[in-house]
C-alpha cells in the first residue's frame, strides 16, 4: 500500500495528513473558511504530497450533516448545516474530481470512533462510540467493527433526554433547545454558566447539573448500543477532567440497578477518556481512505 491522503474537515479547522491508518506521517493545519477556499487548500496539500510519492486514496472525515451513503444522488453534499456558505457544497465530488483518486467519506465523529476502536481506546471493543463535547456534541457509533449510517448517519447529540431534577436552563440548542447538544456543549456552558466554562472551578456545584445529564447520555448509549466502550473527548470533557468520573459517579442510580455488568467500578472501564487525542480524527480519515482499497 502507498500512502493514503487523510481530511478532518472541521467545524473551525481542517487538519490534512498523509500516513497509513496508525501512522500520520505528515500533517498540515489550516482554519475552515468557505468551502472553496478549505477544500482548494487540501487539494494543494495532496498535491503537492503526491509530487514525490504515490497516493492511493484520499479519506474525508466531515462535520456534518452530510450524505454519507454512497448510492445516495446527493452523495458527500453537505446538508442543511448552520455553518455559513457549507449547506449544498459538495465535498466529496470537489475532492474526487481534482484529485482522482478512490474516495472514503464519514463523520468526524464516525472516524474518530473507528481510529479509537482500531488503534486506541476501544481497541478490542467491537461495539463502540465516542462522544466529543466541544463546540457541540457529537457521537460516532461502531458496531462490529463498522462505522454506523443508515438513514443518514446518527445524530445522537440531538436526543432530548430526561432533565435533572431544579434544574430549569432552557438549552441552547437551536432546533430543540435542551437536547444533549444544548445542554452540554461548550457555548451551552457559557450561556448556563453566564461565563466561560474554563471560568468554574472543578468543584463548583454548578457543574452538578452538566454532570448529571452526562451520565443521562453515557446511561442511555449503554441501553441502546449495549457499548463495551465509551469514550468521551473533545474540548470541554478533556479539559475538565472531573467531568467524567463525576458522571460516571451518578450511573448507577441512573441504571437502578439494571444492566448486571455495569458495576461501579466496570463503569469506569468502560466510559473512558480518548487515548488519541487530537489524532483521532485525522487517523479516523486514513482508516476511512484505506476502506476504499
Ligand atoms: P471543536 O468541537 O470545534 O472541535 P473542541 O473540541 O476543542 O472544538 O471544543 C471547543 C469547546 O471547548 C469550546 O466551546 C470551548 O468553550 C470549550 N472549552 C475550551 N476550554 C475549556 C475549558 N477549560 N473548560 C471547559 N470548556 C472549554
Ligand atoms: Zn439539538
Amino acid at each position: 500500500m502507498n500512502s493514503i491522503a487523510g481530511i478532518e474537515l472541521g467545524g473551525t479547522k481542517t487538519v490534512v495528513v498523509r500516513g497509513r491508518p496508525g501512522a500520520i506521517a505528515a500533517r498540515e493545519e489550516f482554519p475552515t473558511t468557505t468551502p472553496e477556499e478549505t477544500l482548494s487548500r487540501a487539494i494543494a496539500t495532496i498535491r503537492g504530497w503526491r509530487d514525490s510519492a504515490p497516493m492511493d486514496a484520499i479519506g474525508v472525515a466531515s462535520f456534518g450533516p452530510i450524505r454519507v451513503e454512497r448510492t445516495a444522488a446527493d452523495f458527500g453534499i453537505m446538508l442543511d448545516t448552520p455553518k455559513p456558505g457549507w449547506a449544498g457544497a459538495d465535498v466529496a465530488g470537489t475532492l474526487a474530481a481534482a484529485l482522482d483518486l478512490p474516495l472514503g467519506l464519514d463523520t468526524d465523529v464516525n472516524a474518530a470512533a473507528l481510529a479509537e476502536h482500531r488503534f486506541g481506546a476501544a481497541r478490542d471493543c467491537p461495539t463502540s462510540a465516542y462522544i466529543t463535547v466541544g463546540t457541540g456534541v457529537g457521537v460516532g457509533v461502531v458496531v462490529n467493527g463498522a462505522a454506523v449510517h443508515g438513514l443518514m448517519h446518527p445524530e445522537v447529540g440531538h436526543v432530548r433526554l430526561r432533565r435533572a431534577a431544579g434544574d430549569h436552563f432552557a438549552g441552547a440548542c437551536p432546533f430543540h433547545g435542551d437536547c444533549i447538544e444544548g445542554l452540554l456543549s461548550g457555548p451551552a456552558l457559557a450561556a448556563r454558566f453566564g461565563r466561560h466554562p474554563a471560568t468554574v472551578a472543578p468543584g463548583d456545584p454548578a457543574w452538578d447539573p452538566v454532570a448529571r445529564d452526562l451520565a443521562e447520555l453515557l446511561a442511555m448509549l449503554l441501553l441502546t448500543l449495549s457499548a463495551q466502550r465509551i469514550v468521551v473527548g473533545g474540548g470541554v470533557s478533556n479539559r475538565q477532567p472531573h467531568l467524567l468520573p463525576a458522571a460516571i459517579a451518578r450511573m448507577p442510580d441512573l441504571l437502578g440497578g439494571y444492566l448486571r455488568d455495569c458495576t461501579p467500578e466496570a463503569l469506569t472501564r468502560i466510559c473512558v477518556p480518548p487515548v488519541l487525542g487530537d489524532d483521532a480524527g485525522p487517523m479516523g480519515a486514513l482508516v476511512v481512505g484505506a476502506g476504499r482499497l
